[in-house]
């Protein structure tokens, strides 16, 4: 899972990041409200944790601009200003959740597990088809042109991630960090070869690469 954190307190923000690190959730960081706008849309994070008293434009206005541009991503506030009336404002911007400064780490990742089981019941619950791939996140099968296909677990996971997220690039990093979090080992080629065997078994071109980036399929891959 993949966490973007916007925090300009940097001793809160390297402590947090190895704190999630070490539960094996990849972390972005960045320090201003702008960047954080910039970070969401263009490589989206699965959720936004994100600070009220910001640098440049404040946090409530973070979240409104991403609402307004029908971002869903679930952001979760981390602020020392544990007032009544800012929770409110906060949640009623658009954010999820609220979590008051100081916290204590299991508490945070409590509140990050509950925000995670909220995006995969809605992201399992249909099938996502793309070409001549369609994928059941129910029953975790592929069919190739109607045929099922047998993927291995990493297979899998890898063109989940893929395809719940076409028309975006996935990064290297991001999806290095999914393996590493199914509990796979992870070799400096391990994304390389499971690449190689998903193109092997759904065709080469379905999935791209960008080139020291990462990969990404069309939303129209015919
Ligand atoms: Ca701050």
């Amino acid at each position: 899972m993949q966490v973007l954190l916007v925090e300009d307190d940097i001793s809160l923000a390297e402590g947090l990041q190895q704190a999630l690190n070490h539960e094996g959730i990849t972390v972005n960081h960045v320090a201003k409200g702008k960047e954080a706008i910039y970070v969401v849309e263009t490589f989206p994070p699965d959720i936004v944790l994100l600070d009220l008293g910001l640098p440049d434009i404040d946090g409530l206005e973070v979240i409104k601009v991403l609402r307004k541009h029908k971002v869903t991503i679930p952001i979760l506030i981390l602020t020392a200003r544990n007032s009544v009336k800012d929770t409110v404002s906060g949640l009623d911007c658009g954010a999820d959740d609220y979590l008051a400064k100081p916290f204590e780490i299991p508490e945070l990742l409590a509140r990050i597990r509950v925000l995670e089981r909220r995006i995969s019941t809605t992201a399992e619950s249909n099938e996502i088809i793309i070409g001549p791939v369609s994928l059941d996140t129910t029953s975790m099968q592929v069919k190739i042109d109607n045929k099922t296909s047998i993927l291995s677990k990493s297979e899998y996971m890898l063109l989940k991630a893929l395809m719940q997220n076409a028309g975006r690039v996935q990064t290297r990093d991001h999806l290095e960090s999914q393996l590493y979090s199914w509990g796979e080992e992870i070799s400096s080629n391990a994304l390389e070869v499971h690449i190689h065997h998903l193109r092997k078994k759904i065709g080469v071109e379905f999935i791209k690469t960008i080139r020291g980036i990462g990969y990404t399929i069309n939303k129209t891959n015919s």
